[in-house]
């Protein structure tokens, strides 16, 4: 049902303290384009601040604790996301417009999940350690030992917002190291909110910061001379923007970008189970998913069939309705910017000659949610493999379906592209699933499934999708340094 709105102040978090500046601007509720939260942007007196904060606790009681004594800390900062759960729920849920079934499946517990997951990555990773000879017969040990990189600052988009921020926030607490994150302006609340989590679990001030703003606030972080890392999860263009700006202080970067992930489904797939999967990947969150699929290759003997079941998913299985409506599993978009973004695809989806199989606009509801950011569904057929629409990231509710005839072609194919992110097939065949998957430029391969995450395992993207991998282990090359030490016996 419709919400009663009062705008709410979201500040700065800054040394364990929230910090307003009065310096203003206005977030919006998706669903009817309301304004939520009054947000207080930061300036270069912020940012400082946080970053001093941030290095301070290095050496404060943070960098002193034993291993045990952080992740205990870092297994309280999951158990207090969980507690305040609705708390979570509610913001993420106003600052998204996305459905709570969505939110309270996938984006807060996944929050807590990414503490726990790290919480024993360090303290469980063996280092390397080579015995070598010497000419004086005596030999040398070497081993390696790693410490916290340092004062990370963390830059995250709005698609997630919670989600994808305590992926990165998660390991680098973890491993030690102290944050100032810059949560995306359209969704700064549930980062703003974690502070209140942190100062109740007994987090040292200065350990978790968060400043608000624009790009320009971000870029404040990016070429700040006393962050030693920046995590960024975002638009591949923003990264290419962001690497330049970390040159001239040359920090270390890790970097989650864009994509146009393939699905494929061949002509002995399970298709109950693949339109469900493909259900999911083109329309979870609006289209909203990092890893979800824009353009899928089907092959040309069962193509109508796939067609017409994708069709029947988008207009049945999937429910407009208010967020808290549990029968409702499908939102607007972020905002009426991106709203514009994706049907300025859809006309040229149009201009590209693609037959519109459903959706291709947006739905009139005759009530206030006609003020909110709604797209449609949409799948498209008759586009080109190299058409703009199934080439460039929409990061939108719709897909293109494109016949193929053999698996040569469909691998080339999937791979014609310049990002690398995610990719999912459908297959019956052993064989050519072990076969298939290891040919896809891809950094993340489903078969038979899609979004299924082991928290241990790599992330991110080939190509201009990304540079370098986060999760389990793989965190540790970005989130710690590590020292070679080399005893002569
Ligand atoms: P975006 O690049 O517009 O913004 C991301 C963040 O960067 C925001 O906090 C923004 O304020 C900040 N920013 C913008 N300009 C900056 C600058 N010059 N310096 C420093 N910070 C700056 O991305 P978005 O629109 O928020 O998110 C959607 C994009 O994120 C899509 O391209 C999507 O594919 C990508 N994404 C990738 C992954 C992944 O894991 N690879 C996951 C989720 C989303």
């Amino acid at each position: 049902m419709r919400k009663e709105i009062t705008p709410r102040n979201v500040a700065n978090f800054i040394n364990g303290e929230y910090v307003e500046t009065g310096d203003i601007f206005e977030t919006l509720y998706p669903v009817t384009g309301e304004v939520t939260a009054r947000v207080h942007a930061a300036g270069q007196a912020e940012v400082d601040a946080a970053v001093a904060a941030a290095r301070a606790a290095l050496a404060g009681p943070w960098g002193q604790l034993k291993t045990d004594e952080r992740i205990d800390m870092v297994l309280a900062i999951a158990n207090g996301i969980t507690k305040r759960f609705d708390d979570f729920l509610e913001l993420e849920v106003l600052d998204t417009g996305k459905p709570y079934s969505v939110a309270s499946h996938v984006d807060i517990p996944r929050g807590a999940a990414n503490f726990k997951a790290f919480a024993h990555t360090l303290k469980e990773h063996a280092t390397e350690s080579f015995r070598m000879d010497t000419p004086d017969g005596n030999g040398a040990w070497n081993f390696g030992v790693r410490r916290p990189r340092g004062v990370i600052g963390i830059i995250s988009p709005w698609n997630l917002p919670l989600l994808l921020m305590t992926w990165k926030a998660g390991p680098a607490l973890a491993m030690g190291n102290t944050v100032v994150v810059k949560p995306s302006e359209v969704t700064p609340s549930t980062a703003a909110l974690l502070g209140e989590v942190m100062n109740e679990v007994g987090v040292p001030a200065g350990v978790y910061n968060v400043v608000h703003g624009f790009g320009k606030t971000g870029a404040m972080i990016t070429s700040h001379p006393d962050v030693d890392g920046i995590t960024f999860t975002g638009e591949t263009l923003t990264g290419s923007i962001i690497l330049k700006a970390t040159a001239d202080t040359l920090k270390a970067t890790s970097m989650e970008m864009g994509g146009k992930n393939a699905g494929i489904v061949f002509e002995d797939a399970d298709l109950d189970l693949a339109i469900k999967e493909l259900g999911r990947s083109c329309f979870l969150n609006s289209g909203q998913v990092c890893l979800g699929t824009e353009r899928v290759y089907v092959h040309e003997s069962i193509f109508d069939e796939v067609r017409d079941r994708l069709k029947d998913y988008a207009e049945n299985e999937l429910k407009y309705g208010y967020p808290d409506d549990d029968s409702m599993n499908f939102g607007p978009v972020v905002s009426d910017e991106h709203r514009d973004k994706v049907l300025s695809y859809y006309k040229i989806a149009a201009d590209e000659g693609a037959t519109v199989v459903t959706g291709g606009g947006a739905p009139h509801f005759g009530d206030e949610r006609d003020g909110g950011s709604w797209v449609e569904p949409t799948i498209w057929t008759g586009l080109a493999h190299d058409s703009r629409t199934a080439t460039e990231e929409v990061f939108g509710p719709c897909v293109a379906l494109i016949p193929f005839k053999d698996e040569d072609e469909v691998i080339k194919l999937a791979n014609d592209t310049k990002y690398g992110l995610s990719a999912t097939f459908f297959t019956k065949d052993a064989s050519r699933a072990l076969r298939v998957a290891p040919q896809l430029e891809a950094g993340i391969v489903w078969v038979n499934s899609w979004f299924l995450r082991d928290l241990r395992t790599s992330f991110g993207g080939m190509k201009h999708s990304g540079i370098g991998r986060e999760g389990g282990v793989h965190g540790l090359e970005f989130y710690t340094e590590i020292s070679n030490v080399c005893i002569k016996i």
